[in-house]
C-alpha cells in the first residue's frame, strides 16, 4: 500500500509541519493520530516520516529517513499568459511531467483583460502546482514566478539554454537542438529555458527580441499547437532524453 503523500510548510533537519487546510484534512478527515505513517516532502526532499503530534490544524511529522526523490526536469517554461482555463490545465500537465518552474510573461498579444488579472491568479496558479506535485507524487513543487513583461524575461541573464517555440519554424526541431546540447555537455541534460507565445503567437518584434538575446527558435512539428499543447509536447520531447 502506497502511503500518503504530504508537502509541508515548515521542516527543519528532523521533523515537518502541515499547516492550514492540509493539517485540517489530516486531522479531522483523516483523524491523523501519532504514531501514523506517510510520506512527507520537505524541502525538495521526501521522507518516510511519522506523526508526532496533531492539532486542529497542524500536524507535525518526526523525519524517519530520506527516500529517493525524483528531480524536477532543469526546464522553465516561460509561459505567454493565455486563456486562464487553459492555462490551469497546461499547468497542471507541466507538473505531472516534472517541469522545474514556470514564469508567467506579458506578450504583446496576451489578451488585455488576461494580463491585468494575472497578478490575482498566480497564487491559484501555485495552488493548481502544489495539488499535482502531490498527486503525481513529486518531490517538489514546481516554482511558480511573478508574471513580467516577456522582454524582461528574455533579456534577462541566464546560464539557460533559451529555446523559443516558434510555430513559424521549419528548420530546426526541438529535439534537434536539446540533442545538439546534450552531445555539447557530455549527455549532461542542459537546463533548459522554453518559451511559448499566446493565442495570437509572437509578434514580429518579439522574435526579433528573441533573436538578437540569443534564444535558438525550434520547431514541434508543421502543424499548430495550442500553447497548453505545445508545452506537454515540449516537454515530453525534453523527458524522452532523460527517462
Ligand atoms: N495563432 C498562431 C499560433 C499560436 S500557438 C498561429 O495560428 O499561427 C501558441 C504558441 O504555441 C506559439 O506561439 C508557439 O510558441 C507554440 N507553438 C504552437 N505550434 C507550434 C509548432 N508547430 N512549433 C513550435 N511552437 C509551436
Amino acid at each position: 500500500m502506497t502511503r500518503r503523500r504530504w508537502i509541508a510548510e515548515h521542516w527543519d533537519e528532523a521533523t515537518a509541519t502541515l499547516v492550514g487546510p492540509q493539517a485540517e484534512h489530516l486531522a479531522r478527515v483523516l483523524r491523523a493520530q501519532p504514531g501514523m505513517q506517510a510520506d512527507v516532502v520537505a524541502g525538495g526532499h521526501v521522507y518516510h516520516a511519522e506523526v508526532a503530534a496533531v492539532a486542529a490544524n497542524e500536524v507535525r511529522f518526526n523525519l524517519i529517513r530520506e527516500l529517493d526523490a525524483d528531480p524536477a526536469l532543469p526546464i522553465t517554461l516561460v509561459v505567454s499568459i493565455f486563456k486562464f482555463d487553459h492555462m490551469e490545465w497546461g499547468i497542471e500537465k507541466a507538473t505531472e511531467l516534472g517541469v522545474g518552474a514556470i514564469a508567467p510573461v506579458i506578450a504583446r498579444r496576451t489578451e488585455k483583460h488576461l494580463a491585468q488579472a494575472a497578478e490575482k491568479r498566480v497564487e491559484r496558479w501555485r495552488r493548481i502546482a502544489h495539488e499535482s506535485a502531490k498527486q503525481s507524487r513529486r518531490s517538489d513543487v514546481p516554482f511558480i514566478h511573478d508574471p513580467v513583461a516577456l522582454s524582461d524575461r528574455v533579456r534577462a541573464d541566464s546560464e539557460a539554454m533559451r529555446i523559443v517555440l516558434a510555430e513559424q519554424e521549419r528548420s530546426t526541431t526541438l529535439r534537434a537542438l536539446v540533442q545538439e546540447a546534450m552531445d555539447a555537455g557530455e549527455n549532461q541534460m542542459p537546463v533548459l529555458e522554453l518559451a511559448f507565445g499566446p493565442e495570437g503567437g509572437w509578434a514580429p518584434e518579439e522574435e526579433a527580441l528573441f533573436d538578437a538575446n540569443g534564444w535558438r527558435a525550434a520547431s514541434l512539428g508543421p502543424r499548430i499547437l495550442r500553447a497548453e499543447t505545445a508545452a506537454v509536447a515540449a516537454l515530453a520531447v525534453v523527458a524522452s532524453f532523460l527517462e
